[in-house]
């Protein structure tokens, strides 16, 4: 974001936010009724437009890279919200991401907490094997009744408030899906085209079912689906704990992958990771071949733009009759601006009845590890979803992002609301004949 070789203010050497990005704020408030984390607290610094002063400041000298700034770089949710509403064009979100990446320079922690961080982001996240290793011991507590045992006991009710959230917000697991699909499952019927797909870390290790369905919808429709397994991390949990540098690594790889394969497109069925997939082109910006970033950039597509773009074939789907409303996950339509086209998939399966809900957009308070460790100020933000999920009365949730899904399925549980959760691939799997 930053040229590293010109002065930055009083921001470290590094990824800094760009003069530019902090200067394009002309502080007209438009942005201010659309972020979640301003509604909450009602305090300037906590807005897009008191977050983007801060980093002004910091650049024209007049602050230094204060513990105030730290905060509000991790207290933004980083949804893009006033990114949309914004007439100047300024991503307060991304400057709060790169604003993160300050924070670990300028307030390096201790020993073992960088420790911990590095672990996870350098050593565990890169490497999908570790990964699925690691998710082992979460399956085997499940299948051995430790998670009913510690269920009925409450006993993490007695720790922090995040354990106990996180525990309740586990979904069944089965096998990561990465094993399981093949290297090409070949189109059906008339062939339209070869597509890779991209197939995120949480996806097949949390949802592996909706990833299978994902290809067979995108099978269904006439594509050859590659699913490279060689794949690695998008570098979403990255870029939002301040690790550009790791991202960088992880977005070379899979660029290097992606553009190895003979497709037409680079298909994901996760918004976080088609946000992350889109922005390499900027993030590699000044250490790649533009073309070759184009040329990936240009591929990029969630799969609910992909159908909707190649026109969805709605002769042989079937009849799927429920009701159903659309929480639109903020990295698919706000850093994506992909809005309409789920809304036209569910309109074109025969039998859904759509039903739209008020501030569809509003973020549910997810956000990666936001929701864990902003629980009190997650539950708020969420608590307005739910209410809106309610005056539908739908039968199903749909959404088409992982860490929406598993906030909107506990918050759903815990507020003893009936509607299931479910992936609009799912959805679309369903109308899918085998
Ligand atoms: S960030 Fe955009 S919408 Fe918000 S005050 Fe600045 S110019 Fe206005
Ligand atoms: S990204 Fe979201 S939380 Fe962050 S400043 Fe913008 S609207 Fe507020």
């Amino acid at each position: 974001m930053a040229d590293k070789t010109k002065k930055q203010g009083n921001f470290a050497p590094g990824d800094a936010p760009t003069y530019e990005s902090v200067l394009q704020c002309m502080r007209c408030g438009f942005c201010l009724p659309t972020c979640p984390t301003f509604v909450l607290t009602g305090r300037e610094r906590s807005s897009p437009r008191g977050r983007v002063a801060l980093a002004r400041a910091v650049h024209e000298e007049n602050l230094d890279f204060t513990e105030a700034l730290k905060q509000e770089s991790f207290f933004c949710l980083d949804c893009r919200a006033c990114t949309t509403a914004c007439p100047s064009g300024v991503k307060a979100g991304e400057v709060m991401e790169v604003c993160r990446s300050q924070s670990h320079q300028v307030f390096p922690g201790g020993h073992l907490s960088k420790s911990f961080r590095n672990f996870i982001l350098k050593r565990m996240l890169p490497d999908p094997d570790l990964l699925e290793a690691g998710m082992l011991p979460a399956r085997l507590y499940q299948r051995l009744g430790i998670q009913w045992l510690v269920r009925h006991s409450h006993i993490l009710k007695l720790g922090p408030d995040w354990m106990d959230k996180a525990e309740g917000m586990l979904p069944k697991l089965d096998a990561p899906l990465r094993g399981q699909l093949p290297e090409m499952t070949p189109a059906k019927g008339e062939k339209r085209g070869r597509v890779a797909f991209f197939l995120g870390c949480v996806m097949t290790l949390l949802y592996p079912d909706v990833s299978r369905q994902t290809v067979r919808v995108l099978a269904g429709q006439g594509f050859d689906v590659v699913t490279p397994a060689q794949a690695k991390c998008c570098g979403a949990p990255h870029m939002s704990e301040g690790d550009r540098e790791t991202t960088r690594e992880l977005a070379k790889f899979n660029i290097d992958l992606f553009l190895s394969q003979d497709v037409d497109y680079i298909v994901t069925d996760c918004a976080g990771c088609g946000a992350s997939l889109k922005e390499y082109e900027e993030l590699l910006a000044e250490e790649e071949d533009h073309a070759r970033l184009e040329l990936f950039r240009s591929k990029v597509r969630d799969v609910n733009e992909f159908l909707s773009e190649v026109g969805l074939r709605t002769e042989e789907l079937q009849e799927v009759k429920v009701s159903v409303t659309y929480h639109e996950p903020c990295h698919l339509c706000h850093a994506q601006n992909v809005s309409a086209q789920p809304r036209q998939l569910i309109r074109s399966i025969p039998g859904v009845e759509f039903r739209e809900m008020k501030e569809s957009s509003w973020c549910c308070g997810s956000a990666a590890t936001w929701g864990l460790k902003f629980s009190e100020e997650s539950q708020q933000v969420l608590d307005r979803k739910l209410a809106n999920v309610a005056a539908t009365d739908a039968d199903y949730l749909v959404t088409t992002n992982p860490g929406c899904h598993l906030q909107l399925a506990w918050g759903l549980k815990q507020a003893d609301m009936p509607q299931p959760v479910i992936h609009l691939m799912e959805l679309l799997g369903r109308a899918t004949p085998d």
